[in-house]
């Protein structure tokens, strides 16, 4: 049954800045609800080992987010399984509406719904997505045992999912556009001394190649972009990692962004350009995107969220 909840803080999105945003703000007794949405944990639950995130020398991402999630819970958190489908920013209380017909009322809004993966936006990566195309190794990669595959990119995802893969594949061929990596030189390294990883530089994907009945893929052409030419590869498998974009559909058109779509901030702040709404993470990072500076953004946000309450008691 429809139903609405008031809280003074509602925190949307479940990665490492919306738990950081739950635990802050919880101590401050402001007994946040936060709305998980569609990927409960967010980007890191798409990864494997994690070796940066301190006090834990390497921790599996799935973990660590359970791990967050818990510790939120434990702080006075209400977590819920929701996902919302629209935010009126327009006047306070602020109102969002969950698909699940729940309605939402809050004093104060912290936003930290994160980036999602971007795609090439080629017709034959949308008809083969779900069917050889991916942009997820660790949910997809199994599938590939024994087979050849292709990584799209050159950043730190492209590195990492190329590397999970080797575990399965029998070749991994890295298509990236330039001759240099922009990964970490720590990945890099691995990379380079790994036996069944082909770098194929300077080239794009150009198609995705595969049959129809049973749909499924049976190789790439990729073109080199100083000599237009075209050379085909055979695979089963593409993995798209060619970088990610800030989820900013509930506020794009009510909040300013830069650089493609971010959420802007106030400098050193995660206030928004409307009082009482505030974000944190991915959503407003071009620079960093790394799950300790979203969390640390995302105490930033809890802490702030408090003094804008505590200045503006009805
Ligand atoms: P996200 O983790 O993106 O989470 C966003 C959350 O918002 C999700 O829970 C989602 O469900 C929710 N959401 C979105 N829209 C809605 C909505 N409408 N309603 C409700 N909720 C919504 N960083 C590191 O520091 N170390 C690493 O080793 C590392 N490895 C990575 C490996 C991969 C494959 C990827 C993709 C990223 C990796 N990163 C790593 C980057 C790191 O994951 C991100 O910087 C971090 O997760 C961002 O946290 P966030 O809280 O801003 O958002
Ligand atoms: P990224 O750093 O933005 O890299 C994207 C890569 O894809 C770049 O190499 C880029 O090429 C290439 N690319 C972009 N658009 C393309 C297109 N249309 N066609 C072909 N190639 C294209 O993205 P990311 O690797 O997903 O990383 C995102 C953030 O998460 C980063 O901040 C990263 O540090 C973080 N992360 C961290 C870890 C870790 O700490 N271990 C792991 C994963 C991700 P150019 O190089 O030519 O621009």
């Amino acid at each position: 049954m429809a139903e609405t909840r008031h809280t003074k803080v509602l925190i949307i999105g479940s990665g490492p800045a919306g738990y950081t945003a739950g635990v802050y703000a919880s101590r401050a007794m402001l007994e946040p609800i936060l709305v998980q949405g569609i990927e409960p944990g967010g980007q890191l639950t798409t990864t494997t080992e994690v070796e940066n995130w301190p006090g834990d020398t390497e921790v599996q991402g799935p973990e660590l987010m359970v791990r967050m999630e818990e510790h939120a819970r434990a702080m006075g958190t209400e977590i819920i399984s929701d996902i919302i489908n629209d935010l009126d920013l327009s006047k306070r209380p602020f109102t969002a509406k969950g698909d699940s017909g729940t309605t939402y009322t809050c004093d104060a809004v912290i936003l930290a719904t994160g980036a999602r993966a971007k795609w090439l936006g080629l017709p034959s990566e949308d008809k083969f997505k779900g069917f050889g195309v991916s942009a997820c190794a660790t949910c997809d990669g199994f599938f590939y045992r024994g087979q050849e595959i292709i990584v799209v990119g050159g950043g730190n995802t492209a590195v990492e999912e190329a590397l999970f893969l080797t575990n399965f594949a029998s070749k991994v061929t890295l298509v990236h556009r330039r001759d240099e990596l922009r990964a970490e030189k720590i990945l890099i390294d691995r990379l380079m001394k790994n036996e069944k990883i082909v770098p194929v530089w300077d080239h794009v994907l150009e198609e995705v190649v595969g049959e129809d009945n049973p749909l499924g893929v049976t190789g790439v052409k990729v073109k080199h972009v100083k000599t237009g030419e075209i050379t085909e590869i055979p695979a089963k498998g593409v993995f798209v990692a060619i970088g990610h974009a800030p989820a900013n559909e509930l506020v794009k058109d009510v909040l300013e962004t830069h650089m493609g779509g971010y959420v802007v901030t106030k400098p050193d702040s995660t206030e928004t350009s409307i009082p009482g709404v505030f974000a944190a993470g991915d959503l407003t990072d071009h620079k960093y995107r790394q799950a300790v500076t979203s969390a640390g953004m995302g105490c930033m946000a809890a802490l702030e969220a408090e003094r804008f309450l505590a200045e503006h008691e009805d």
